[in-house]
C-alpha cells in the first residue's frame, strides 16, 4: 500500500513513462474533441511522438499560443460523422423540442448511446465524473440531457515542448525553417518555443 494520491497515474499502462513528469502515458482522448491518443496525465500533452508524426501529415494545423511552452494541434480525422456531446442540462427541457437557438434535438445519455454507439465511452466517463462528484454536488446526478452534433473533420489536442527529444527539437527546427509547418493566426510563433534561437538580425 503507499499513501501517494498520484500512485495510479505513475503506473506504466503499457505506453511507458512521461520522462519529463515521470507519469505513464495514458491513452484516451484527454480533450473533448481531441484524436483518440496517448497523454502525459499530469499536463495534458499529446505524446510527442504522435505530435511529430500529425507534423507529417497533410491537413495538420498548429495554433501559436502566448506560451513558450504550448502550442495547440488541430488535426484531421477519417471519422467526421462521430458524435460527441456538446452541452447538457440538469433538467428535463421541453419534451421533443429542438433548442430554439441551435434546432437540436435534447436526448438522454441513454438515447444518445443507443443512436450513437461510440458515445457509450463518453457516456461512461460522464458517469464515472458524476460518481465522483456526489453526494457533495448532488444536482450533477441529475445531468441526463444533452444535445450531440458529428464530431466533424477536424480534432483540437495541445502539445507542452518540453516533451520533444533533442532529436525531435531539431526536426520541428527544419520543418519549421522549411516551412512545412502551417500555423493559424498570427501565421507566426508571435512567442518562440523555448528551444528555438531568435533569428539573426543583420548589423
Ligand atoms: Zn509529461
Amino acid at each position: 500500500m503507499t499513501d501517494d494520491p498520484y500512485a495510479k497515474l505513475k503506473e506504466d499502462q503499457g505506453y511507458g513513462i512521461c520522462p519529463v513528469h515521470g507519469y505513464g502515458w495514458r491513452p484516451g482522448r484527454n480533450m473533448a474533441n481531441a484524436p483518440e491518443g496517448l497523454h502525459c496525465p499530469w499536463d495534458g500533452s499529446m505524446h510527442p511522438d504522435e505530435f511529430m508524426a500529425y507534423l507529417e501529415k497533410p491537413g495538420t494545423w498548429l495554433t501559436p499560443t502566448d506560451k513558450n511552452y504550448k502550442v495547440y494541434i488541430s488535426v484531421v480525422s477519417d471519422e467526421p460523422e462521430t458524435m460527441r456531446h456538446i452541452t447538457s442540462m440538469t433538467r428535463r427541457p421541453d419534451e421533443g423540442r429542438p433548442d430554439s437557438q441551435y434546432n437540436r434535438e435534447w436526448l438522454t445519455w441513454e438515447e444518445a448511446v443507443e443512436r450513437h454507439p461510440e458515445m457509450r465511452e463518453e457516456y461512461e466517463e460522464h458517469l464515472s465524473h458524476v460518481a465522483s462528484l456526489a453526494p457533495s454536488h448532488p444536482w450533477h446526478t441529475d445531468t441526463h440531457w444533452i444535445q450531440v452534433c458529428p464530431r466533424g473533420e477536424e480534432r483540437e489536442s495541445k502539445f507542452y515542448f518540453e516533451h520533444l527529444t533533442e532529436e525531435q527539437k531539431r526536426r520541428f527546427i527544419d520543418l519549421l525553417n522549411e516551412g512545412k509547418l502551417n500555423l493559424r493566426e498570427p501565421g507566426f510563433f508571435y512567442r518562440r518555443p523555448f528551444f528555438i534561437a531568435a533569428p539573426k538580425v543583420a548589423e
